[in-house]
Formats: structure tokens, C-alpha cells, sequence
């Protein structure tokens, strides 16, 4: 069964309900057990367990401990080019924007991917608006090949893409994919998105094919500000298990940004609070140990040191957000602001000063056995 034919058989307002009639008695007997699955999470993320975070946070720093020991592992993104056919309602990058559209040249890309590789970033995640004719999947191939003789993962952040274009850039050396959902809200999606985009379900398949096709990292997301977050994210969790089970071979990561200042300013349905994400996290690690939980640079330098070690176990660093930003162009309009502005080189201090361990490396192609 697909990942869509399972959607459509749960009630996201029963997840609604739970979430929101969930009394503090339901959270202590939650919290009483010593394993959780999914179907715990709608109650650790119901407003009355925010008054068990710090509970929270010990369960969920032991996990991670356990699972993934010290160790917080590192990436940057490189934006190829900010070209897209999309309308999406809360991006800069959106085709009625009227913005200077930049796509990197390979000479270009390879620069900027030296300044990355120069602080010592061995992950390299690339982004790209939805615009095949200006970055079409040839050229993807071309650069990756090109990437993969100095970085030992180099993952996509793209438009989705049928198997056997996958399975090309699986051979030219695509390690994972990132394909955020942005909401798991049907009718709000649509109602966001104009465009190729706007097929809610070849996007909601999309990690299936990446895998079939042999990624071993899948990145699963949604847009805090878009639609109610918590439901949001207990459909994540779903998605996330439904792809571990069938899946095994391939690391799932979870992101979920919260929206920020973007050219257009799109007003979001809710701001989700510092101790609201904080939670979620702690929620997430309790019921899924093993997914990779991912914080990028929109998510402020206090936020991210705080909950670095407590269930996050990957962060971006030194990230520009627009193509050419690292050396090329740096003046291009950004996809969103950035909240920390540090060096992979600080990023990495004040890691190890809380006693982790940096990871710029944690794979090797030595690895691989044919
Ligand atoms: S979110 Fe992605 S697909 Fe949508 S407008 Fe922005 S770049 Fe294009």
C-alpha cells in the first residue's frame, strides 16, 4: 500500500481532537510508560504536556544519547538557483515575485562548494527552485558527479522527480533527499500552491520513489505557520514510520522550519513558540528514537544551542540562502532571513564547549560493498 492510499484512510480531525482534548491526567499516563510509539505522540504534544517539558527533555536527551551518542552531525545548503514556475503563497522565491533569477553555472556552484568545503563541511545539501528548463535533471547529474569527488554526502533539495530520473542522479551519486510536505492539509495546501506543485499526492509519494531508487537518506518536513502545527507534525511522524517500516534501508531526517520573513510577506496561520518546538522535539525523539532530527539556520543561536544534544542530531551552519550567496552573488535575494549567522567553525566550538561531538564526516564510499 502507498504512502497516499494510507493518508487517506486517517481522520486528521480524530488527531485534532485527541491533540486538543487531551487532559493532563491522559499526558502523566503517557508519560508513566517507558517505550512510545506514534500513537502516544498527538497526547506529548497536546498543550497540557508543555507542563512536562523538562521531563520531556530528560527522556529525550537519553534517547538521543543512547541512539545516537554525543555526536551532532553537520551540513550547509547551496543554493543552485532561486528560477521557479511555482506560485507557493509564502515563498520569495515565488514565480510573481519580480526578483533578479539567478542559476549557478558549473564553475560557479563548483566555487561556492569550495568555500563550503573550506570550513570543513563534508554534507552538502543542494537547493533549487522548481524550474526544470533552467536546471534541468542532466545538469543536476553533471554537478553531483563533479561534488561527489570531494564531499562524502550530497543530498537534493529540489523539485520531486519520477523514479528513473532519481535513479540517474542515485547513480551519479545523490546520497538523500530532502522533500518537505509543507502541510499535510489537503485543502490548505492547495489552497497555497499554484503550479507543478500543487499535486499534493506525486509530492506525498515522492520519498517512496527516492528510495526505490536507492537514497539512502529521506527528509521529510512540513512548514510550521501553514496549517495547525501539531497536527502537522503527528502526520510527519506517520509518514516517517510508514517509510522506516518499508524503507529500513534509508535514514529518515525531520525537519520542520518555522516560517519566516520571505519576499511577498505571507502572513502565517500561527507562530509557533520557542517552548511549543522545543516540545515537539522532545515528542518526536520519544516516539521515533532513530530519525534524524534537523534544525536549520532559520532557528536562532540560543534555540539551536539549547537543543543541540537534547534530540536535534543535525544542524545547518554557515548557510546562505540564496544562490551565489557564499562567494558568487552575494547580494541575491534570499529565500528566508537567517537567525544565526555563525561559522561552521563557531557552530563546531560551541559544540564541542557543551561536550559534543561535531561530526563533518560519518560516511565514507569505502563503506559500500558491491
Ligand atoms: S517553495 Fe519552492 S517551489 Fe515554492 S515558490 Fe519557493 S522555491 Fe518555488
Amino acid at each position: 500500500m502507498s504512502f497516499s492510499e494510507v493518508y487517506g484512510k486517517i481522520d486528521q480531525n480524530k488527531i485534532k481532537d485527541i491533540v486538543y482534548t487531551a487532559t493532563e491526567k491522559d499526558v502523566e499516563a503517557v508519560l508513566r510508560k517507558t517505550r512510545w510509539s506514534v500513537d502516544d505522540f498527538p497526547y506529548l504534544i497536546s498543550p497540557p504536556a508543555e507542563k512536562f517539558l523538562e521531563k520531556m527533555a530528560a527522556i529525550s536527551r537519553k534517547i538521543t544519547f543512547l541512539r545516537f551518542g554525543k555526536t551532532v552531525k553537520l551540513y550547509a545548503p547551496l543554493y543552485i538557483s532561486n528560477s521557479c514556475v511555482n506560485a507557493c503563497k509564502y515563498c520569495g522565491f515565488n514565480v510573481n515575485n519580480k526578483i533578479p533569477r539567478i542559476t549557478l553555472k558549473l564553475e560557479e556552484v563548483l566555487k561556492e562548494s569550495d568555500e563550503i568545503f573550506s570550513h570543513g563541511i563534508g554534507h552538502i545539501l543542494l537547493v533549487s527552485g522548481e524550474d526544470k528548463k533552467a536546471v534541468p535533471v542532466e545538469y543536476f547529474e553533471e554537478i553531483v558527479k563533479r561534488l561527489r569527488e570531494k564531499f562524502y554526502a550530497v543530498s537534493i533539495e529540489v523539485y520531486p522527480m519520477d523514479y528513473d530520473d532519481y535513479l540517474k542522479l542515485s547513480k551519479a551519486g545523490v546520497t538523500g533527499i530532502a522533500v518537505y510536505q509543507e502541510t499535510y492539509n489537503f485543502e490548505r495546501y492547495k489552497e497555497l500552491h499554484k503550479g507543478p506543485k500543487a499535486d499534493f499526492f506525486y509530492r506525498l509519494e515522492t520519498p517512496e520513489r527516492a528510495a526505490s531508487a536507492g537514497f539512502r537518506e529521506l527528509g521529510l518536513g512540513v512548514l510550521f505557520g501553514l496549517s495547525d502545527f501539531r497536527v502537522d507534525l503527528t502526520m510527519v511522524a506517520i509518514h516517517a514510520r510508514y517509510l522506516m517500516k518499508h524503507y529500513w534501508r534509508s535514514q529518515v531526517a525531520i525537519s520542520f522550519p518555522r516560517l519566516r520573513d520571505a519576499e511577498g510577506h505571507f502572513k502565517p496561520y500561527e507562530i509557533v513558540n520557542d517552548k511549543q518546538l522545543a516540545q515537539v522535539i522532545f515528542a518526536l525523539r520519544m516516539v521515533l528514537n532513530d530519525v534524524d532530527i534537523v534544525l536549520s539556520t532559520r532557528e536562532n543561536p540560543d534555540f539551536r544551542d539549547g537543543m543541540a544534544g537534547l534530540g536535534v542530531t543535525r544542524i545547518s551552519a554557515g548557510s546562505k540562502t540564496n544562490p551565489g550567496g557564499y562567494s558568487v552573488h552575494t547580494d541575491a535575494l534570499k529565500q528566508f532571513e537567517i537567525a544565526d549567522e555563525r561559522s561552521p567553525e563557531e557552530i563546531g566550538k560551541m559544540l564541542e564547549s557543551k561536550g559534543l561531538e561535531p561530526v563533518w564526516k560519518d560516511f565514507d564510499k569505502s563503506f559500500l560493498f558491491d
